[in-house]
C-alpha cells in the first residue's frame, strides 16, 4: 500500500523535516541488512524520543502502515528488512545513555546506544555489559535485545535476558508499556521482559532499556594462563625440592646439598645431578674410576 502525501504530511507535523526521508535513493541504505536480502521501504523516520515512536506507531496503525524497527542492519536473519514496504523506524538516534548507577549496578539506555558505548561507559565505573555480540562497535542495544544477542560470552555469562532488568516499549497500537524493576530481585508478576527480549520487534518497540551490569573478570584468560604458568613451575620446583630432601635424608645425595633454593633448581637439572652422584660414590670408593667416566662422558 503506498503512503498517501497526507500521511507524509501528517507525519511531518510530528517530526522535523530531518527525521524523515522519502526519497527512494535515500531509503535504499534502510532496505537491506546483514542477511543480504533487500526490499524497499516507501519511508524512513528517525525518532529521537519515547513520544516521537507513540505519535509514529498510532498514525501508522491507524491508517494500517506496517513499520520495520532497524538498530544499525548487522542482524543476519533478515528481520530488519521491510519486507511489507511502509515504514523504516530506525533507532540510530536514540542513543543516549540516559542514566549509569553504579550503586544499583543498572544502566538506562535509549535503544540506538551502540554495544560498545554501553561497555565504554560501564567501563568508567568499573563495570561491564556481558552481551556482546561481537559486532559491538556496530550494533545497537536494540538490536541485541530484539535478537537475545550474546555472542560467545553467553558461555560464560547468560544472554541479554540474564543482563537486562526491565524495558520501557511502545505496542503495535502505540501503547507505552513498562516491564521488569529496577531491582536486581523482581520476582512477582508476568515476566515481559524476558517475553521481548528476542521477540525480533514483532511485539513492540523497545524505547528504554534498564541493563543489569556485571563486574568484569580480575584477570583476562593471558593473565591466568600465565598465573598457571608460574604455579606449575613453583609446583615442579616444590615437588624437586622434597625429592632432593628425601635424597639428603637417605644418604644418596653428598653432605652440604641443601633444599636451598638453587639446590632445587639444580634438581630440575637430573643429568647433573646424576654426575655429582656419580664423583660421590666415587669419592667413597663405591665406583670405579671408569664407572664415574661413563656418567661423564654421557
Ligand atoms: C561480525 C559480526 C558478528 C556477529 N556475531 C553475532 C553473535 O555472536 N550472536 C548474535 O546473536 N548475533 C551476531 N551478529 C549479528 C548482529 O550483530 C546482532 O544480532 C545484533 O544484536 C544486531 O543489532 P543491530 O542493532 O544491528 O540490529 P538490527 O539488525 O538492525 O535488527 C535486529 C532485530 O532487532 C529488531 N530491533 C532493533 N531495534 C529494536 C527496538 N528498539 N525495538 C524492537 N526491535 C528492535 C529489528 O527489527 C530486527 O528484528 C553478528 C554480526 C556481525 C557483523
Amino acid at each position: 500500500m503506498a503512503i498517501s502525501p497526507d500521511i507524509i504530511r501528517q507525519l511531518r507535523t510530528q517530526l522535523s523535516a530531518d527525521k524523515l526521508l522519502t526519497e527512494k535513493s535515500d531509503c535504499l541504505a534502510y532496505g537491506y541488512d546483514n542477511s543480504r536480502l533487500q526490499a524497499m521501504p516507501e519511508l524512513v523516520v528517525f525518532p529521537e524520543t519515547h513520544d516521537e515512536v507513540i505519535g509514529i506507531v498510532q498514525l501508522c496503525a491507524r491508517e494500517n502502515i506496517p513499520i520495520t524497527t532497524r538498530g544499525r542492519g548487522t542482524g543476519t536473519t533478515g528481520a530488519a528488512v521491510p519486507t511489507l514496504g511502509g515504514v523504516v523506524l530506525s533507532t540510530e538516534r536514540m542513543a543516549r545513555i540516559l542514566e549509569i548507577s553504579p550503586d544499583d549496578r543498572l544502566m538506562v539506555v535509549q535503544p540506538g546506544v551502540t554495544n560498545q558505548a554501553v561497555q565504554d561507559a560501564a567501563a568508567e565505573h568499573g563495570f561491564f555489559w556481558p552481551p556482546d555480540p561481537t559486532s559491538a562497535a556496530v550494533c545497537t542495544i536494540g538490536g541485541n535485545l530484539a535478537y537475545n544477542s550474546a555472542g560467545p560470552r553467553a558461555v560464560k555469562y547468560g544472554t541479554p535476558r540474564e543482563h537486562t532488568l526491565g524495558l520501557r516499549a511502545v505496542t503495535g497500537n502505540g501503547e507505552e508499556i513498562r516491564t521488569g524493576t529496577r531491582t536486581t530481585k523482581g520476582v512477582v508478576g508476568y515476566d515481559f521482559t524476558r517475553l521481548l527480549i528476542g521477540s525480533e520487534g514483532s511485539l513492540a518497540i523497545i524505547t528504554e532499556a534498564t541493563t543489569l551490569l556485571g563486574k568484569p573478570p580480575a584477570m583476562s584468560p593471558a593473565e591466568v594462563m600465565a598465573l598457571q604458568e608460574q604455579h606449575m613451575a613453583y609446583g615442579l620446583k616444590y615437588l624437586a625440592g622434597v625429592v632432593l630432601h628425601i635424597g639428603v635424608e637417605v644418604g644418596a645425595l653428598p653432605e652440604g646439598f641443601d633444599v636451598e633454593y638453587e639446590n632445587v633448581e639444580l634438581m630440575l637439572d637430573f643429568d647433573k645431578l646424576r654426575r655429582i652422584y656419580a664423583v660421590k660414590q666415587y669419592r667413597e670408593g663405591r665406583q670405579s674410576e671408569g664407572q664415574m667416566q661413563l656418567v661423564e662422558d654421557e
